[in-house]
């Protein structure tokens, strides 16, 4: 019998699995898997977030105006440069179906954040992968990797899962060898955990032309995964272009309350910050010293390297026996790791104890 049929390279996406968040037989989890803030939802967009119940009939803003205005305040930019989306992920697939598509590339690094994979394959792109230094994007052979038919280049900065980063040189270096119609999208999800000086999110190269996007979420230190909330600031044609495609009434109302209130909430961002520089330097130094590999990260997680993709499915059964879910990374090509996230200090040493007694039970090589 004939049936519909979609696009063939659709067959070729593998479905995106999100971080676990159940662990048959176990009451009390604690869940490292998805990089969501160590502190819950500030408490300002809960109460925001109750307040806009009543008002559920109405269609939202399509604009977005007064949390356009919060962000540029916050931020320092142009609210008519920012554009809001259902999550960052939505932003990234309508940049990437608007400029890439059917005979067009995109270049990404090896393990760089799999949206732009899947949605790369959804727009008909061939997407190349580039390989990386020490798990961080390099630039030259990233350069390398752009012909004719390059269309998009996508960074996470700092990466997911990798924690790397590049300095602002370096992306300056990468914008300034790609031709000037290539689109450079530059993915901050993480930017405000970095604590290396020499790191900048994208703002100047936004400014400096008309072919740099920086994207941005409201699911990590803003603690609102849940609410899908994302934007990006981008030269006026870009902007352009997403007010073009993007759905009329892409953020929902209770997503912006919150959003406005979680950039209002006093401290919440030093706090989480603080909190996430401590607490990633102490679990990365007590993993370390157990002898598991841990990647330096500039984000909310970690990426522990055991060796073997054994040894690392062993440690995770074992986190999984005390209730910890952590993400498994076979589905980035790194079987061998897992990668934590920073919760608060009780989970932290709840990670170190029972990663302490994994490796007593079963030291390396043994
Ligand atoms: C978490 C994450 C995002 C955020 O996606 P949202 O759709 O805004 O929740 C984007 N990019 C990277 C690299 C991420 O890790």
């Amino acid at each position: 019998m004939p049936m519909p049929q979609p696009r063939p390279t659709i067959l070729s996406i593998e479905p995106y699995v999100g971080g676990e968040s159940k662990i048959p037989g176990v009451n009390r989890i604690v869940k490292l898997s998805s990089n969501e803030g160590a502190f819950g939802v500030p408490p300002g967009a809960q109460a925001a977030y109750k307040a806009a119940a009543g008002e559920l009939h109405r269609y939202p803003d399509g604009h977005a105006t007064a949390l356009r205005e919060a962000i540029g305040a916050r931020f320092g930019l142009d609210p008519a440069r920012i554009v809001c989306g259902n999550g960052s992920d939505e932003l990234i697939a309508h940049l990437i179906l608007a400029y890439g598509g059917e005979g067009t590339e995109l270049v990404m690094s090896a393990h760089g954040f799999v949206m732009y994979d899947i949605t790369g394959r959804y727009a008909g792109c061939r997407v190349i992968k580039v390989p990386e230094r020490n798990l961080t994007a390099d630039v030259d052979a990233m350069l390398a990797a752009v012909g004719p038919r390059t269309r998009l280049v996508f960074l996470a900065n700092p990466n997911n899962p990798t924690g790397s980063m590049l300095p602002a040189a370096e992306v300056a270096r990468l914008r300034a060898g790609l031709p000037e119609d290539v689109l450079l999208v530059i993915d901050a999800a993480y930017a405000e955990y970095v604590t290396r000086p020499d790191y900048d999110p994208g703002v100047a190269l936004v400014d400096a032309g008309t072919n740099t996007v920086m994207t941005r979420t409201f699911s990590k230190v803003f603690g609102l995964g849940g609410v899908r909330l994302g934007w990006c600031y981008a030269p006026a044609p870009v902007v352009d272009i997403l007010n073009r495609v993007r759905g009329p009434f892409n953020v929902n109302a209770p997503a912006m309350a919150a959003g406005i209130a979680a950039l209002a909430e006093p401290g919440w961002v030093e706090k989480s910050v603080a909190h996430n520089s401590e607490w990633r330097e102490t679990l990365s130094g007590a993993l370390r010293g157990l002898g598991i590999t841990v990647h330096p990260s500039e984000g909310n997680f970690i990426l522990a390297d055991f060796g073997t993709a054994e040894r690392a499915s062993a440690a995770d059964a074992a986190l999984k026996a005390r209730g910890l879910i952590v993400r498994a990374m076979g589905a980035y090509s790194l079987p061998q790791a897992l990668r934590i996230t920073i919760g608060t200090a009780e989970e932290c040493r709840m990670v170190q104890e029972a990663l302490a007694g994994f490796v007593q039970g079963a030291p390396a090589g043994g």
